[in-house]
């Protein structure tokens, strides 16, 4: 078969990226090694980890909270079992809808693993060994990324687990180790925390989420520590971990070097994700990868070393991101066409999904600090907000930095209620290079939690906020 483009996996850059290829009339077809489409995101990332935490947040709040609502509740259990099949559930209405949408758009799927012949053939190896050639003018590699493992630290898959376990667990842990205070280590040890779990966050950096912006970081670690009781190891590091039955010890150095060591049942290792290129047969045509990670080198147009295949997603660099990798794909269809398409790296913003919900966009204090940019900042508390007192969420504030010169927006970092949702407000505001005062005189619905935002604009102009 002949093709415009074909789309090796189809996780978020690639599904994203085949549709829109097929919206402008390319012929396309995508080459998916697993049954289900989504990749990693549908099907053990981005969407079971909220369908967990959307769980555990309910038995949290009905065990935890409702009481000072007045509603009383006697018997509360969880029932592991089912969180687990509802989750998959809603990957399988998630992957149905890719399923749906490849139809809808006329593209050809192929269930094997892709790899290179020549840059314009690819091999596909079914599942029974058989293979079947396919020919495009264009490729596009969308293969994403898989757990990073320590190399001291042997992954079982029942006791010292990755991520992936973690989403299938069939009880709750008494302690759970989770090595890793990023992302995804603190959304899954937030999830057991929830349904009681005692949880110990072992974290190499002297903070939790290191990348973002270092207020964000100390304010989530102090809120999981009050409301869920999660210890934190920081600045340890992890030199070992073994299990005897149902047994986990994990051994670290504390910052003085001395030797700690940790005993639970379960040890979650969430230390990052490295590009996959495995089976690929980069090799076959001589594509480069970067040296340090495996990562796939690409030009600004995410184009390869070779002419006509592109790469995209995890498997190239920068954020490890659904969105980054659908815009990404978005950006080589319509690169392929011949538009002009554009990414501002900037501003993709980073979420996690704790509670409260930390997210960020644009430049960190730290960043500005380091590129010697004056800047103004404006913080807003949620203890303020009046929207925030009746829902009972007053943790966090959102924090706006802008240029001291021009008052240009540059960073805007928040924690606090459905800070995931509000972020895009953000992103809006800073795209099109919005002032603090511009956001300032926005109005804003009342009482809702992005009144925060306009306050800490408004601090941000003038120290002008109102309710502060
Ligand atoms: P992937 O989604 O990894 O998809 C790659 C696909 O390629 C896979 O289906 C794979 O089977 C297939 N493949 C690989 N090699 C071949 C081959 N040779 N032939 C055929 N097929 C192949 N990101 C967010 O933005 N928000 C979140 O809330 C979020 N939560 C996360 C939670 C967890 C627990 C994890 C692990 C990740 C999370 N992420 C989140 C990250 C997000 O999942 C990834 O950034 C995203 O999936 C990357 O998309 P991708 O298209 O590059 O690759």
């Amino acid at each position: 078969m002949q093709y415009d483009v074909i789309v090796i996996g189809s996780g978020p850059g690639g599904y994203v990226g085949a549709i829109r290829c097929a919206q402008l009339g390319l012929k396309t077809a995508v080459i998916e090694k697993y049954s289900t489409f989504g990749g990693t995101c549908l099907n053990v990332g981005c969407i079971p980890s909220k369908a967990l935490l959307d769980t555990s947040e309910h038995y949290h709040n009905a065990a935890h909270n409702f009481e000072s609502h007045g509603i009383g509740l006697s018997n509360l259990k969880i029932d592991v079992k089912k969180m687990i099949e509802r989750k998959n559930e809603v990957i399988a209405q998630n992957t149905a809808g890719i399923t749906f949408l490849f139809k809808k758009n006329k593209i050809d799927t192929y269930e094997g693993i892709g790899s290179f012949v020549d840059k314009n053939t690819i091999k596909v190896t079914k599942k029974d060994g058989s293979t079947e050639e396919l020919k495009a003018e264009n490729v596009i590699i969308a293969t994403g990324s898989k757990p990073t493992a320590l190399p001291f630290l042997p992954i079982d898959k029942k006791r010292i687990i990755t991520s992936t376990e973690a989403l299938n667990l069939q009880e709750v842990p008494k302690h759970l180790i989770v090595i890793g205070g990023g992302v995804i280590g603190l959304e899954l040890g937030s999830v057991y925390a929830r349904l009681g779990a005692k949880v110990s966050v072992v974290e190499f950096a002297k903070s939790i989420i290191g990348t973002m912006d270092g207020s964000l970081g100390k304010e989530l670690q102090r809120v999981l520590k009050k409301n869920l009781g999660m210890e934190f190891f920081l600045g340890h590091k992890v030199t070992g971990a073994t299990t005897k039955g149902k047994t986990v010890t994990v051994t670290a150095e504390d910052p003085k070097g001395q030797e700690i060591s940790l005993e639970g049942d379960y040890c979650i290792v969430a230390v990052g994700r490295t590009a996959y290129t495995e089976g690929l047969g980069l090799e076959n045509i001589g594509i480069k990868t970067e040296e340090r990670g495996n990562k796939i080198t690409v030009n600004e147009h995410m184009e390869t070393s070779v002419a006509g295949v592109y790469a995209i997603g995890d498997v190239v660099r920068g954020a490890m991101l659904a969105h980054k990798a659908e815009d990404e794909g978005i950006y080589v269809a319509e690169h392929i066409v011949g538009q002009k398409p554009h990414i501002d790296y900037n501003l993709i913003p980073g979420v996690v999904y704790t509670w409260p919900e930390v997210a960020s966009v644009g430049k960190t204090e730290e960043q500005l600090k380091e590129a010697g940019i004056k800047y103004k900042t404006g913080s807003f508390s949620f203890k303020a907000s009046g929207r925030a007192k009746a829902s009972g969420d007053t943790d966090g504030f959102i924090k706006v930095l802008a240029d001291a010169g021009t008052d240009e927006i540059l960073g805007v970092h928040m924690i606090g209620p459905r800070a995931a949702d509000m972020i895009a407000e953000a992103v809006v505001a800073m795209e099109y290079r919005a002032s603090a005062e511009d956001v300032g005189r926005i109005c804003h619905a009342h009482p809702t939690f992005t009144e925060a935002f306009k306050e800490a604009a408004l601090a941000a102009t003038a120290n002008r906020a109102i309710h502060a």
